[in-house]
This record gives C-alpha cells, sequence and structure tokens, in this order.
C-alpha cells in the first residue's frame, strides 16, 4: 500500500492529467456546461457539475470559490438537466462552520432563484457531523438542497432516520474514503448490501435516494426493487461518474424513462486539480488500479 501511495506522490502533473482526462469536463464552467448539454442532447442523461479543487484555507480563496459556484449557477440556468455539487472544503468549512454555512446558504438561495439543485458532497468521516448540521439548517428554508450519506459507516441509518420530515434528496453512495474499523464496514460486498438496504431505508421514510454506484448488479437490483414497489420514477435517481464505462446500462436505465444523472468535474486551474487528484489516489489507490483497469478496456 504504502509503495502504491509512492508512485502516485511522484507522478508527475501531465501524467496525472492524462489519467484523469476521461474523467473531467476540461477547464473553466465553460466545459463543464458544454459537457452536460452534450450529454443531454446526444444521450439523454444529466449531469451535476463539481468543481475540482483544493481545500480552501484562506477567505480570499473561499470567495473566489463561492463566486464560481455563482457563475456556474448563472451559465447552467434554463438547463433543467444540469445542477451543482459542492465540498464544504471548498466553501469555508476550514475557518468555522457557521461561516461554511452562511456560503452554503448563499449558493443554495442563487441556485433555488433559478430552480437548479445542489447537493452537498460527503467528505471524510470528520466531516459528517459538520455537513449534516449545515444540510439541515439551510434545508429547513430550501427545497432545492440534496446531501451525500456514506453506506460503510455505521452511523449512516441512524443519519436517515434524522433527517427532516419532508422529502430530502440523498445521494447513497458507499463513500470513497477509508475509515477505520470502529467506525465503518471494510468489506465492500457488505457496504454494498448496506446501500441496497439504505435505498430502501430512505424510501421507507419519504424521501428521494440518488443511487451512486457502477455496480451493475447493484443497479438492477434497485431497479428490480424500485419495480416492485411501484415507486414513480420522478421519485429516485442513478447516479455514476462521467468516463466509468457504463454506456450501455446508463442507456437502459434513460430507455426506461428513469433519471440517470453523471457527475460532472471540471477545473478551474489545472494546478489544484492535479494537487486535488492526487489526493483522491493517495486516499484511495485502489481507485488508481480500477482507473487503469477502464483505460485498457476502452
Ligand atoms: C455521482 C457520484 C457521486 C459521488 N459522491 C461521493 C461523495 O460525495 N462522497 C463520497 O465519499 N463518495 C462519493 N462517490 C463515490 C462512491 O462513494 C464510490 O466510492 C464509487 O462510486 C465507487 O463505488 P461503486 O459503488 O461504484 O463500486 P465499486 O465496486 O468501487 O466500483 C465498481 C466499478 O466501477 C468502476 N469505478 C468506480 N469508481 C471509479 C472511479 N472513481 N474511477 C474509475 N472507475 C471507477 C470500476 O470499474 C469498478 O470496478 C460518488 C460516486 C458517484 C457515482
Amino acid at each position: 500500500m504504502d509503495l502504491k501511495r509512492a508512485v502516485i506522490d511522484l507522478m508527475p502533473a501531465p501524467l496525472v492529467r492524462t489519467f484523469a482526462a476521461p474523467y473531467i469536463a476540461g477547464k473553466g464552467v465553460s466545459s463543464g456546461v458544454a459537457k452536460a448539454d452534450d450529454l443531454h442532447k446526444r444521450l439523454g442523461l444529466y449531469s451535476t457539475l463539481d468543481l475540482l479543487g483544493e481545500e480552501v484555507f484562506l477567505r480570499e480563496d473561499v470567495e473566489a470559490t463561492v463566486q464560481v459556484y455563482f457563475r456556474m449557477i448563472e451559465a447552467l440556468k434554463d438547463r433543467p438537466y444540469a445542477s451543482i455539487s459542492l465540498k464544504p472544503t471548498q466553501i469555508g468549512i476550514n475557518q468555522t462552520l457557521s461561516y461554511c454555512q452562511d456560503n452554503l446558504r448563499r449558493i443554495t438561495a442563487a441556485a433555488a432563484a433559478h430552480g437548479m439543485r445542489i447537493t452537498l458532497d460527503m467528505e471524510d468521516r470528520t466531516l459528517t457531523d459538520a455537513s449534516l448540521v449545515m444540510y439541515k439548517a439551510v434545508r429547513s428554508e430550501f427545497d432545492n438542497i440534496g446531501i451525500v450519506l456514506q453506506s460503510r459507516l455505521f452511523r449512516t441509518p441512524d443519519d436517515i432516520k434524522s433527517l427532516h420530515a419532508r422529502p430530502c434528496r440523498v445521494r447513497i453512495c458507499i463513500g470513497i474514503y477509508k475509515e477505520r474499523a470502529e467506525v465503518a464496514l471494510q468489506d465492500k460486498p457488505d457496504m454494498k448490501e448496506r446501500l441496497f438496504e439504505q435505498v430502501q431505508l430512505l424510501l421507507d421514510h419519504g424521501h428521494y435516494p440518488e443511487i451512486a454506484t457502477h455496480d451493475e448488479p447493484l443497479v438492477r437490483r434497485c431497479i428490480e426493487h424500485l419495480d416492485k414497489r411501484g415507486v414513480a420514477k420522478d421519485a429516485y435517481e442513478f447516479q455514476m461518474l462521467l468516463g466509468v464505462p457504463r454506456g450501455e446500462l446508463q442507456g437502459e436505465i434513460v430507455k426506461r424513462g428513469q433519471i440517470m444523472r453523471l457527475y460532472v468535474p471540471f477545473a478551474e486551474d489545472w494546478k489544484y486539480a492535479t494537487r486535488y487528484l492526487k489526493r483522491r489516489l493517495a486516499a484511495n489507490p485502489a481507485m488508481a488500479f480500477m482507473v487503469m483497469k477502464n483505460l485498457s478496456g476502452r
């Protein structure tokens, strides 16, 4: 594992970029918008745009990021097939929770003015409480905000039960961050089993699950369950990452009249995007090998 980390650390930036190219729309807000338009026009897919970047510490850098999100919202308005995703570490959680919440509220309000959805991504376990506090506060004012929960964490069923009584939009995924055995499952098949259960729990509580997985048998199991249960097609959706080769399955989902949304990251500055990508690869070196497998199968 340490060797894998060292290899990732030593990777030159252009190699990281080449490696990441299929997973990123390009540089600048316009590349993200163009990708969202293309995916919808050609394939009937929905998108959620994400600004790739490093953790932000200084208030002036946080404000610059918030301004990029305002530009994204302006650029994406009148596109019901596009939404935005953002991370607490980009909008001020490294300062204070209330400052971050205030920024989240500003961005959510700007998106709400155009009927646009926004989702607060979930980062590692140290930010779960803060993310839920901010989400719940902003959700009590705005309907357009959603959150992410990770099926690997033992706490997730309780977190689902603690959500507002009114419908919440929740992206449910296994979680990208490795977590300690005291707080999280360590075995992938178990995480996927929990994900299936948590989709059901979200539906039981009247919430809107966004089922984020590339695991084909799991997607099919969810489709079967949703059909059997007679859940309306506008009461849930499926999500995958741009670049992961699941075209056939995505096409099938679109044909069935279900929403299939891709996570579409773009970079404002390659320098920050490269650092961020390296950090993600180092946090989960197994991902680097999944990417290589996908690229070799292309
Ligand atoms: C739309 C979306 C948003 C997400 N948001 C968050 C979030 O906010 N917080 C969080 O912790 N996690 C997030 N994730 C990541 C998620 O938690 C998982 O880590 C990821 O989806 C891999 O899990 P899997 O269920 O697809 O199963 P896996 O078994 O891990 O993947 C199945 C197959 O999919 C392919 N694959 C999966 N992930 C990748 C990848 N990154 N690159 C290349 N190929 C890949 C591989 O071929 C792999 O064999 C998100 C995932 C998606 C799809």
